[in-house]
């Protein structure tokens, strides 16, 4: 399903440009518009889910899709082998600021622990 004047469903659409990485039927994967490291990329369900809890029936085929185009993209990305880290945010706390599932491939740098 695709919610109106959601920025990501109109992304996973087409409706709206992006610099699209990679897509699998049920996923897709784009550059994040204000990147936190020197890669970021942002995969997220073609389908409108909020969050993790959210995804229904079809979780396996798009948990599939979302973590075979992040293996994926880490090797096309060249941060494989460096290293890199997969996070996604849940809630106000956890700073989610699109209620579109999203996780963040971020690599190309070394990063903190524990995030702040
Ligand atoms: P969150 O804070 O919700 O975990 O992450 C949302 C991410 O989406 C942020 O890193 C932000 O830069 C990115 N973002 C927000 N709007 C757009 C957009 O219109 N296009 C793209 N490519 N990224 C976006
Ligand atoms: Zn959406």
């Amino acid at each position: 399903m695709r919610l109106e004047n959601c920025i990501f469903c109109k992304i996973a659409n087409k409706e709206i440009g992006s610099e699209i990485v990679d897509e699998r039927p049920t996923a897709i994967a784009f550059k994040d518009i204000n990147p936190k490291a020197p890669v970021h990329i942002l995969i997220i369900p073609k389908e409108h889910v909020v969050s993790l809890d959210e995804l229904g029936k079809n979780g396996c085929d798009v948990l599939r899709d979302v973590f075979s185009l992040i293996s994926d993209i880490a090797v096309s990305e060249g941060v494989a082998q460096s290293g890199y880290r997969v996070v996604v945010n849940i809630g106000e706390e956890a700073g989610q600021e699109v209620d579109h599932l999203h996780f963040h491939l971020l690599g190309g740098r070394f990063m903190a622990w524990p995030p702040s």
